[in-house]
């Protein structure tokens, strides 16, 4: 089959390799109909190995190259004998490997788990025909679900987590800091939340799709805080999402807080960032960190399912997989108001 490989920064390859074979025990094969070009894959792109580790993971067994892809739907094409998988259920994936066995895992964080990795980045994804997963990553898709929205589950599962993080509620005003597919996570699941949230983003294709989706925006830039504080009328927001990933943007993020605000970094920068300690503790703001996610893509499939999460105009655009080397690489040079493009892989 074909597969779409990381080698390195710049080297992305549609590769012909061997059909994954038996799942083994524990392990089940998914045919994918469905994969989503997700920011981590467009920063290994750029500047990787990122979180692709050049060692063998310990987990996976895998080391480079790597098939890319972990946002993806499909149907379970093979699974162990006593798995509760039956041949031809619709799923999507967690894409967190984890051991099962260290303190963090049994005590139900996975995603801090010592051993974690992702597929896709750990382990050979789904920009592929099959995928082969460790059972406990598989979630049953409903009906009302489709392929191409079940796709979009895990990055949403991304954006439901960040709001947890800092126990978003109905009537928090959410500032998100870059419209990107996690930022646009983000402000959907903000808004299924009954949250309010305000977008700042510095391109304008972006910012277009961002008010096309009914949300309230703001052009990224000078003096950027007080324009947040004007705009939402109450010093600031009561969550603040930094999705940007750049290093620079740290302490604007702050000090778009009100008083007691919290401040999250979902966003994975590529170098260090400075901040003033003392605008944290002056106005009592906090600073939070959200990894990934843990027990959110059953939530996020429940709210698509009953349309409390409406995720229509996340998608804009589907290509096929000979494309999606070229999409990658488009998408990591010059980002756009397609925001999350979705690879179909059964042509
Ligand atoms: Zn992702
Ligand atoms: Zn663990």
């Amino acid at each position: 089959m074909q597969a779409l490989r990381w080698h390195a920064a710049e080297d992305v390859r549609l590769d012909e390799v061997e059909e994954p074979g038996d799942p083994g025990e524990g392990f089940a094969l998914v045919d994918v109909a469905y994969c989503g070009i997700c920011g981590s894959d467009l920063a290994e792109f750029r500047d990787g190995p990122c979180l692709i580790s050049p060692d063998a993971h310990p987990l996976s067994g895998q080391a480079p190259p790597i098939t890319l892809g972990h946002e993806f739907s499909g149907t379970v094409s093979e699974a162990h004998p006593g798995s509760r998988f039956e041949r031809g259920t619709r799923v999507t994936a967690d894409a967190c490997w984890r051991c099962g066995d260290c303190d963090e895992c049994l005590r139900g964080n996975y995603n801090w788990c010592r051993y974690g990795g992702s597929i896709g980045l750990h382990s050979d994804g789904a920009f592929a025909a099959m995928v082969r997963v460790p059972e406990y990553a598989l979630v049953e898709l409903t009906d009302g679900v489709t392929d191409q929205i079940g796709a979009l589950a895990e990055p949403l599962a991304v954006g439901l987590h960040a709001l947890e993080r800092p126990s978003a509620r109905p009537g928090d005003d959410v500032v998100v800091l870059g419209f990107g597919p996690i930022g646009a996570a983000s402000a959907i699941c903000a808004r299924a939340l009954g949250a309010k949230a305000i977008v700042v983003e510095p391109n304008q294709e972006r910012l277009a799709r961002a008010e096309s989706m009914g949300f309230d925006t703001l052009a990224a830039g000078e003096r950027l805080p007080r324009r947040v504080r004007a705009a939402l009328g109450a010093g600031g927001g009561s969550i603040v999402i930094d999705s940007t990933g750049v290093a620079a943007i740290v302490s604007d993020a702050i000090e778009c807080a009100r008083r007691g605000g919290r401040i999250v970094l979902v966003g994975l920068s590529s170098s260090q960032s400075s901040l003033d300690g003392r605008r944290l503790t002056l106005f009592e703001r906090s600073l939070i960190g959200s990894l990934g996610y843990r027990h959110d893509l059953p939530k996020v499939i429940k709210m698509l399912e009953t349309g409390q999460i409406d995720a229509s105009g996340f998608v804009g655009d589907v290509v096929p997989l000979v494309d999606a080397g070229a999409t990658l690489s488009d998408l990591a040079s010059r980002p756009d108001g397609r925001i999350k493009v979705l690879v179909s892989v059964r042509g």
